[in-house]
């Protein structure tokens, strides 16, 4: 890939810049957590964005999309906004380190990815940590990782229309090779857990379909956790968000609300204990509790949230009918990838499973995408 960069940025430039790298991600564990005030659990993964930079002295960038096969140029200034939306990553970066003060000007570049797009792994976040980690270090702005993740969600909402929270482009700027990280979605700590499966594969399996429900559902399920919350506050003042509250909290109110809101709050509470569980597994590296545990969140994803679908139930049937360690459903539900941990003696029975059972029965085959938690974003030379 940086051969092909490379070759195309002499060609359409003439020179040669420096190169940078970042990656995408996956989510261990902690799904729906995040806006309860809870901890999500996510790794980089040896798939990510590839850019060569080059500072051109004038107030232009220009930009190559090898994957498109698109070439954009644009200004710094509010109305340039290219139209391409995969320039408008690179445009956003360059406004949101404008409006933290930061002093950049144009540049020349050509980038390349291996993260699938729209498959959960965050090919956006990669694209936009590339750009905010090399241009930070080009233009010498000395902004910490943490605003250069923020300038990557801030890209997303004031300028792709896409209103995420802080996972994504946390885990492609903090990323670490054998390490996932612990990330508290109220308070921003984060903490490294060693990640390192000898004897065992993390793939993914996409059952290539979304729903349509997604983000009517999504917004429901919001409501459902505050609706809780609210509830169990006026017992214990002190819960702000569900991430506050026990079991015990959520049975004193079982009466006075929905049993869907109960349902939704249950997994809710469930979850966010099960990160904490998978943490002291991985410090002990037992990988068979880390298992266990992503079989219960499909199930808590499955039958207390209801996010999960006839083709994300049937991949996890087959992963827990093939011995896999474990399996659930990634992401927000409704489609996507399943994230599955595999004994290496497992594998190749499992995948050949997989594939034939699901094409039978869905008529087409999933995608496979075998990851390793590898760095997040640095310069390669
Ligand atoms: P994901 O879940 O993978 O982040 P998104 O829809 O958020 O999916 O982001 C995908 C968008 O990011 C694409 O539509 C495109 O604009 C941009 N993008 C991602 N990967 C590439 C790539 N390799 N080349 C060009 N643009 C890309
Ligand atoms: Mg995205």
């Amino acid at each position: 890939m940086q051969e092909t960069i490379r070759k195309k940025f002499n060609e359409l430039f003439q020179s040669e810049g420096s190169v940078y790298a970042s990656p995408g991600r996956i989510n261990l564990i902690g799904e729906h957590t995040d806006y309860n005030g809870g901890f999500v659990f996510p790794g980089a993964i040896d798939k990510g964005m590839i850019a060569e930079i080059k500072l051109n002295g004038t107030d232009k960038v220009r930009a190559y999309s090898v994957d498109l096969e698109d070439y954009a140029e644009f200004g710094l200034n509010e109305e340039d906004a290219p139209e391409a939306s995969w320039a408008r990553y690179i445009f956003g970066v360059c406004r949101e380190i404008i409006k933290r003060g930061g002093k950049t000007g144009g540049f020349d570049t050509v980038f390349a990815g291996d993260v699938p797009l729209g498959a959960g792994m965050s090919s956006s976040a990669a694209l936009e940590s590339t750009y905010a980690y090399a241009l930070n270090d080009l233009f010498s702005l000395g902004i910490d990782k943490f605003e250069l993740a923020k300038i990557g969600q801030s890209t997303e909402h004031n300028y792709c229309e896409v209103k995420c929270g802080i996972m994504d482009q946390f885990a492609s700027v903090f990323g670490k090779a054998g390490s996932l990280m612990r990330l508290d979605c109220r308070s921003l700590e984060y903490e490294y857990y060693p990640f390192k499966p000898v004897g065992y594969k993390l793939v993914l399996l996409d059952s290539v379909v979304k729903h349509e429900l997604a983000s009517s559902a999504y917004n429901k399920r919001r409501e459902s956790c505050e609706n809780a919350a609210a509830a169990i506050r006026k017992n214990h003042p002190e819960v702000e968000f569900l991430r506050d509250a026990t079991m015990e909290m959520l049975n004193e109110v079982k009466d006075d609300i929905s049993e869907e809101d109960y349902m939704r709050a249950e997994y809710v509470i469930e979850e966010i204990q099960r990160v904490l569980d998978v943490c002291d597994a991985l410090q002990k590296g037992d990988y068979e509790t880390v298992g266990q545990k992503m079989y219960e969140t499909h199930h808590g994803m499955s039958k207390l949230y209801e996010v999960s679908c006839e083709e994300l139930d049937f991949l996890n049937d087959i992963a827990k009918k093939c011995g896999v360690t474990g399996s659930r459903v990634m992401g927000g539900g409704f489609g996507g990838c399943t994230i599955n941990l595999v004994k290496e003696d497992k594998y190749d029975a499992f995948v050949a499973e997989a594939f034939s059972a699901y094409k039978e029965k869905f008529g087409r085959e999933p995608k496979l995408y075998e990851v390793v938690i590898s760095d997040g974003a640095r310069k390669l030379c």
